[in-house]
């Protein structure tokens, strides 16, 4: 199989979710599994197998690339969900971040620090990691502090992984957690329980619909016995076995529902004044260190034992009949009296010690009250064995003589529990982990037979039952959808099925929303901001001539404001132009076009002190003109080298005007302005001939009646020919090649000026470069 992130999911129409079982497949122990969607990839839970020992106990580790993995989620303390994370995190090239709730966290800790312990006996080595222990305290130590923590129904989001943890019912701290990825939604029961006990909350129905349910199956179809009958079963065995003097064994796994029979137990033994002399003795260093746990917690459990620590005032884990022994060594094993041992699975330590003990007194009673797993010794005495072998010497066989019961207290759900659960979870696909083959199967086709009617519907509900590292792959309709937000939703009409909507689309990491941009700040954490430009030129012509000026350029020009004070313009709906005595400013608001547009702005008014036409037509209305003339320089000009070169030619043009002064006043007159203004030129239209036409018509406002054109359209060569006539210089311009032949340097270079500005005028702004 591969061990690369393949599914990226972005190929084609469907995306694919994919499944990978590590381990907890068509079997209970050593739970590990992967889900990936959209190249995430989120890993659920690090168990270990109690039927093996050493490496054979790890999920299948070898078979997948544990360094793709960016999350790694913690359901329980359990060892068959949580007992081989320091080796993940500690020996291999796993490099996600861990999470787990307060509760699993502070267990956990002690609980594979006894795991360390218990797995190092029966071993030659003292510490390093070999066959039969996985890893050390000090590798314990360090994952520790790694570890992250996460609160019942908060959610946390990290890199596109959204995930909340909920109450899973089960052992203290257990959690289901709910995984968002790229619009897929994923629920993942660990173990957990329906059954209202003594001390924990019932599991929790997620608000929201997943698309795939990975839910446990560890009873199958069974159907659990009613609580109060099964309690009642419990305690008279129990009474019965200490009755006839014998000892009652109860193989614990040491935290979880061990504190639950304990809560059972010592209110049994109080109603019970005949057993007051009989000790319970509760053989667990561990659940001594993790009780603190336990009533550390109490306001994560539920409310009846929350309301007996209130009432009370006392904690309800500290009992009044339990004795806690650190080991066998001072247990004075003389009388009648029961014993609550770990490990659960008896497959060694202290249970295991006083299984052998007692297992030749048929007045003796072991009483299983978890879920026991396939190759362990619990397993094996449910067969009812006559001998069982010795742990220290497996050769040697002890007789079985001992009554076994298997009463149940294990917190998983039986099938009525789950199939209702799974109807409200309302899922569409089903995946089902944790559970031997056979009641897996039986599950499969209990849930199967049950929605058989929305079977080939879009409704039709798929359940499968994948084995360790089968690769499982789901497609989904890749539908992109946007949630809109803000604003935006007061525009849609709720009763019209289909409608357009325009806003601004914001991705964030797999998440859709649809903002107006008013709203951006506040539900994408993005901002936005207008750049205003605003510049001020000293320009000392009228307001006609720079009206007159900017409508060569751009045509039509609305006058916002024309009072004798003020006058504003607005060029091309974009650039703001104000007049204020000699002072015009020039405001836009910043974009690619308007700063191109507003700096052909600048760039005309800059050059319309300047420009012959200029001095003809203000003339008449400022008589102070050519006081200002050379003061029209930007008072900002970084960004416009343009206008500084042609301050340059302020000189040239100056002399050129005292020479000519006299001749152009009376050859404007006003018809001709007028005549040229009703002629907007358009930026659209850009071909050569309309340009050389416009090209015409300014020098011909310039030069009035001095400018002769030959306008004979069929006099192909002379057609772009004009001639200036000044005085005693005559000038030949070539339009269409932009060249001036004259006598007059003077005239030369002012016509050169002028045919300069005329082509800058007449170019759409993208093409000037061809004219310049
Ligand atoms: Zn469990
Ligand atoms: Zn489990």
């Amino acid at each position: 199989m591969s061990s690369k992130k393949t599914d990226n999911g972005t190929s084609g129409e469907t995306e694919q979710f994919r499944f990978f079982c590590l381990g907890g497949g068509n079997e209970v122990g050593r739970s590990c599994h992967i889900i990936q969607f959209k190249g995430k990839t989120v890993m659920l839970d690090a168990g270990v197998h109690p039927g093996y020992s050493g490496l054979s106990s790890l999920p299948f580790y070898d078979e997948f690339d544990l360094s793709t993995v960016d999350i790694l989620l913690i359901s329980h303390f359990h060892l068959d969900h949580a007992a081989s994370l320091p080796f993940v995190m500690q020996h291999t090239n796993f490099k996600g971040r861990v999470f787990m709730t307060h509760p699993t966290k502070a267990i956990y800790r002690w609980l594979l620090n006894d795991f360390v312990r218990v797995t190092m006996i029966g071993d030659d080595s003292s510490g390093t990691v070999n066959s039969g222990t996985l890893y050390t305290d000090d590798d314990l130590a360090a994952s520790f502090d790694k570890i992250e923590t996460i609160d019942y129904h908060s959610t946390v989001e990290i890199d596109g992984i959204r995930f909340t943890a909920y109450h899973a019912g089960h052992v203290l701290g257990a959690a289901m957690f709910f995984i968002e990825i790229g619009g897929i939604k994923v629920l993942f029961t660990g173990d957990y329980s329906r059954e209202e006990d003594r001390h924990l909350n019932i599991a929790e129905v997620p608000l929201t619909r997943p698309d795939i349910l990975i839910t446990e199956s560890t009873f199958g179809t069974a159907t659990h016995e009613n609580r109060i009958e099964k309690e009642t079963k419990f305690t008279n065995l129990i009474h019965s076995t200490l009755l006839r003097g014998g000892r009652c064994l109860l193989p614990v796994f040491a935290l979880g529902r061990a504190q639950e029979l304990l809560l059972i137990l010592d209110e049994y033994w109080k109603n019970n004044e005949d057993l007051e002399d009989i000790n319970i003795y509760y053989a667990s260093s561990l659940a001594r260190k993790c009780m603190a746990v336990y009533q550390t917690y109490i306001n994560m459990m539920n409310e009846s034992i929350r309301k007996k620590f209130r009432d009370s005032n006392s904690n309800p884990f500290q009992f009044k009949y339990i004795k806690s022994i650190r080991n066998l060594d001072k247990f004075d094993d003389l009388n009648p009296c029961i014993v609550l041992a770990a490990p659960g699975m008896l497959q060694n330590g202290v249970s295991r010690e006083l299984l052998e003990r007692w297992a030749p007194d048929e007045r003796n009673a072991v009483i299983l009250t978890g879920y026991s797993i396939e190759g362990t010794m619990a397993k094996q005495l449910l067969m009812e064995p006559a001998q069982i072998p010795s742990f220290n010497n497996p050769d040697i066989m002890i007789p079985r003589r001992a009554g076994i019961t298997e009463i149940s207290f294990a917190a998983h759900v039986d099938y009525e529990q789950n199939s209702k659960f799974i109807e409200l979870v309302n899922p569409k696909s089903i995946i089902l982990v944790h559970g031997e083959s056979n009641p897996m199967g039986r599950l499969k086709s209990a849930l199967l037979s049950k929605y058989q009617k929305l079977k080939n519907t879009e409704n039709e509900v798929k359940v499968y039952n994948p084995r360790n590292c089968d690769d499982l792959k789901l497609s989904f309709k890749g539908i992109k959808i946007a949630k809109a937000m803000g604003q935006i939703v007061e525009s849609i009409d709720p009763i019209k099925e289909k409608q357009l909507i325009s806003g601004v689309l914001v991705q964030k990491n797999f998440d859709l929303n649809l903002l107006k941009i008013e709203d951006l700040r506040e539900y994408s954490g993005l901002s936005t901001c207008i750049v205003k430009e605003r510049q001020t030129i000293r320009c000392c012509a009228g307001r006609d001539l720079i009206f007159w000026h900017l409508s060569q350029m751009f045509g039509f020009i609305d006058i916002k404001i024309d009072e004798p004070e003020e006058f504003t313009i607005e060029v091309m709906n974009c650039i703001n132009i104000t007049l204020e005595t000699d002072l015009c400013t020039v405001q836009w608001t910043s974009s690619m076009v308007n700063d191109t547009i507003a700096d052909s702005v600048i760039a005309i008014l800059l050059s319309v002190d300047s420009s012959p036409a200029s001095v003809k037509i203000s003339s008449k209305q400022c008589s102070g003109h050519h006081a200002h003339e050379h003061d029209n320089k930007a008072d900002h000009t970084e960004n416009h080298v343009k206008a500084e070169s042609e301050s340059e030619d302020e000189p040239k043009i100056k002399d050129e005007e005292t020479a000519t002064n006299g001749i152009v006043k009376k050859e404007v007159e006003d018809s001709q302005l007028l005549q040229v203004l009703d002629f907007p030129l358009s930026l659209a239209d850009s071909s050569i001939q309309t340009r050389i036409k416009r090209i015409k018509i300014l020098l011909r406002a310039q030069f009035g009646d001095s400018l002769s054109l030959f306008d004979n359209e069929d006099d192909g060569e002379n057609q772009n020919i004009a001639t200036i006539k000044i005085g005693k210089h005559e000038a030949k311009v070539d339009i269409f090649n932009l060249t001036v032949e004259c006598g007059s340097g003077v005239l030369k270079g002012r016509i050169e000026n002028m045919l300069k500005r005329a082509t800058d005028l007449v170019a759409p702004l993208s093409q000037k470069s061809r004219f310049v």
